[in-house]
């Protein structure tokens, strides 16, 4: 896609590191709390269930852009207050929306990550002020952006000079009124193909109603998402905003349980209450190993090509299999891994190597010796 030069697919996918947090990891970031701030109690009883649930991030807003103008506009500086108070009791990191310069300057350096919001995805302005920012971005999709205007409006971040955006797919506008939107999963692995991004779904705004929430977040791990922003509210029936689609706290608990088995079939982890457990460092060793005999399977297949251009007394190179191990040996140091362990373990990878040489050289052979003498008769 043209114009993407900095947000576009890259080698490396991006991960943002914020305050002891790495997003776009192996790891799926959790990220909850109420639409809106409303009390310091409110914002104490939400971190406690983002923190018991295993979430890293409490959310809030303070600066609401309602849709109408008489709906709740959001407590202003009182509010961000009682969000970073009440994160930094449970030691979470905190985002909030900010709409316009004046709240991007009174909430910069005491949250620790910024929200721009879907209505504002395309408020040039604002995002090029969110690139002179020093601090995260999460990049909402707009309510009928298409993902190129979503990418392009974070190129507007990242040509600003902030390379730190999280894209989050939160829902977009169709047909259907079944849902308040309609949660477009297929994003996440379109941006993530576009973009070496960061991409985050926030199942709550898409739904509009809590009782899919979980199938969503569950359906969004899956498709690849590297963190989830979820509404939950101590009482949502009472919630100032997005009651409906907020989750008691037992159901962000509960469902935050079952993140983990979802994230291990996908090749990532979702650490549950915050704690590693013994099980949550075995499926991280099950995940490792399993890479490691993918990775020694890729490179038989190439030692195998290799052999096929050589000839077959030709096929134990010795003093390039001394420069592997000896390169290996100092990288293995550089990690500080024993160098004796590549000492030990690479001789066996190299005879493999050799042996499956010499037998894809030899099948070759007959195969041709076959093709020139059809009868057997040489
Ligand atoms: C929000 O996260 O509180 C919010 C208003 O979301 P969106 O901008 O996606 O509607
Ligand atoms: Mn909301």
């Amino acid at each position: 896609m043209k114009d993407l030069k900095l947000a576009g697919l890259k080698t490396e996918r991006s991960t943002i590191e914020v305050n002891g947090v790495t997003i776009g990891g192996q790891e799926i970031i959790l990220m909850g709390g109420p639409c809106a701030v409303e009390s310091s109690l409110q914002m104490s009883q939400s971190a406690e269930t983002v923190k018991k649930a295993g979430g890293k991030i409490l959310r809030g807003g303070v600066f609401k852009p309602r849709t109408s103008p008489y709906s709740f506009q959001g407590l202003g500086l009182e509010g961000l207050n009682y969000l970073v108070q009440a994160a930094k009791e449970q030691n979470l990191l905190c985002v909030t929306e900010v709409v316009d310069a004046a709240s991007l300057e009174l909430v910069a350096g005491k949250v620790d990550i910024l929200q721009i919001g879907a209505r504002n995805m395309q408020n040039y302005e604002l995002l090029k002020l969110a690139g002179k920012s020093k601090q995260p971005i999460i990049l909402k999709r707009g309510l009928s952006a298409t993902i190129e205007e979503w990418l392009l409006a974070a190129e507007y971040i990242l040509a600003s000079g902030n390379p730190q955006v999280i894209l989050c797919e939160r829902g977009i506008r169709t047909f259907e009124p079944s849902t308040r939107n309609t949660l477009d999963l297929s994003a996440v692995g379109v941006a993530k193909e576009l973009s070496h991004l960061p991409v985050i779904v926030d199942p709550s705004h898409a739904a509009g109603r809590r009782d899919i929430i979980a199938s969503l977040s569950k359906a969004a791990i899956a498709a690849g998402a590297d963190g989830l922003l979820i509404e939950t509210h101590p009482n949502p029936d009472e919630a100032v905003s997005d009651g409906p689609q907020s989750l008691t706290p037992e159901q962000f608990i509960e469902l935050a349980g079952q993140l983990a088995v979802v994230a291990q079939s996908v090749k990532r982890v979702f650490r549950f209450g915050g704690q590693e457990t013994l099980g949550d460092l075995r499926s991280q060793i099950d995940i490792v190993d399993q890479s490691i005999i993918e990775l020694l399977a890729d490179r038989m297949q190439i030692v195998r090509k290799i052999g096929d251009q050589k000839r077959l007394d030709r096929v134990k190179d010795t003093s390039r299999q001394n420069e592997i191990t000896q390169r290996l040996m100092n990288l293995a140091a550089e990690r500080q891994l024993p160098p004796d362990l590549v000492k030990r373990i690479y001789p066996l990878i190299f005879e493999y190597a050799v042996q499956s040489q010499i037998k894809s050289k030899l099948a070759q052979d007959q195969e041709l010796e076959a093709a020139l003498y059809p009868l057997g008769s040489k």
